[in-house]
């Protein structure tokens, strides 16, 4: 949990650096949005833990209480989709026995979402995943490992196709089962988050953890610069700069969350057909979209399924992606439309 916060941490510092530091290499000729007439160059800033994430905000001219809005709007949808708070809607739908729940229209839009993503992956992303996810001692800090049998007994209860959604936002899951949503909700609210931006102030850097979304532009009027991590070097090193305005950028890598145990590395993003750390070539997806969503989805999914068949569903699906490698391999997907600059 500490080495978390500390990723989190010094994504913010390497945000604040990029806001504040690197404003004369903004591009020229920049295409982007005219800049907004209301900027004045106000900027507040805000931290919370949510999601098990540390989240970090910073808004540019932001209209009278916005933060506070987006705050406890953070605070509602943790309420809402936690797997751990009692009462939630994913909490009522692990826990209603094979009955059907009701749930929000936000947790309506996800699980639809999800099972989309499972379909185009072939199972790849998987949110019944939970009660394997469950064995393995990731957040909890001890660095704990399902025996075979445990795994495999959990294994079974994995299976997407049982999670029924009918109508009247009605869910119902056989009972055993369960669902985790913590590889798509953090880009569900950062879409969330940025919508409530959009329109009301000039500018904003909103970070929930590996899920960064940026609105307009920054106070000078230039773009945003977004490092995205070089996984071979420290948490300080940028392998790339992204230049982006209006977007989210999304990175699951399998330094996130991990621990070694015996010499080997064990990460916190789990293949569903062996329910083991997915084990390729692949150290970082990064994918930038409007959609932060689809883009936290699609990041996990290029994890589990390795360069090769990442890069095919990338393609098929229409996204843009870097994805870094084991060896030291950086991978931009076709046409990349975005202005990237490699570090080293
Ligand atoms: P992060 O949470 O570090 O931003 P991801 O978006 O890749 O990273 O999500 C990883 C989380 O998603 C895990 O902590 C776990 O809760 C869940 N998860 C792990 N493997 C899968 C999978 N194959 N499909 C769906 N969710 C997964
Ligand atoms: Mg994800």
């Amino acid at each position: 949990m500490k080495k978390r916060i500390f990723t989190y941490l010094l994504i913010l510092c390497t945000a604040l650096f990029c806001l504040g530091g690197c404003a004369e290499k903004s591009r020229e000729g920049d295409n982007g949005p005219a800049p907004s007439p209301e900027r004045k160059g106000v900027s507040t800033s805000n931290t919370g833990f949510f999601f098990d994430t540390v989240v970090t905000l910073r808004l540019y001219d932001a209209r009278d209480g916005l933060m506070d809005e987006i705050m406890s709007a953070c605070g509602r949808y943790e309420a809402l989709l936690s797997k751990t708070v009692e009462g939630s809607d994913v909490w009522r739908i692990n826990h209603a026995d094979g009955q059907p729940v009701q749930v929000s229209e936000e947790t309506w839009q996800i699980l639809q979402s999800a099972k989309h993503f499972y379909e185009i992956s072939d199972g790849a992303f998987s949110i019944t995943l939970a009660p394997v996810i469950a064995l393995w001692g990731f957040t909890d800090g001890s660095e704990r490992m399902p025996t075979d049998e445990e795994r495999l007994t959990a294994l079974a209860l994995v299976d997407d196709s049982q999670l029924k959604l009918e109508g009247d936002r009605m869910v119902s899951l056989p009972a055993g089962m369960s669902i985790d949503l913590g590889g798509i909700a953090k880009g569900y609210i950062a879409d969330k988050i940025a919508e409530m931006s959009e329109g009301n102030v000039s500018g904003a850097v909103l970070n929930f953890g590996g899920n960064v979304y940026v609105v307009g532009l920054k106070p000078d009027g230039s773009e945003y610069r977004i490092g995205i991590r070089d996984p071979q070097g420290t948490e300080n090193d940028s392998k790339a700069i992204l230049t982006v305005h209006d977007t989210s950028v999304v990175t699951s890598g399998i330094y996130e969350r991990y621990f070694i145990k015996d010499g080997v590395w064990y990460h916190h993003i789990l293949d569903p057909k062996t329910g083991m750390p997915a084990e390729n070539e692949l150290m970082s997806a990064t994918i930038v979209s409007k959609s932060s969503m689809e883009a936290d989805a699609m990041a996990t999914i290029c994890i589990v399924l390795g360069a090769e068949r990442a890069q095919e569903i990338l393609k098929a699906q229409g996204f843009d992606a870097v994805l870094l490698t084991k060896d030291n391999q950086s991978i931009v997907t076709d046409a990349f439309p975005y202005q990237i600059h490699f570090v080293q």
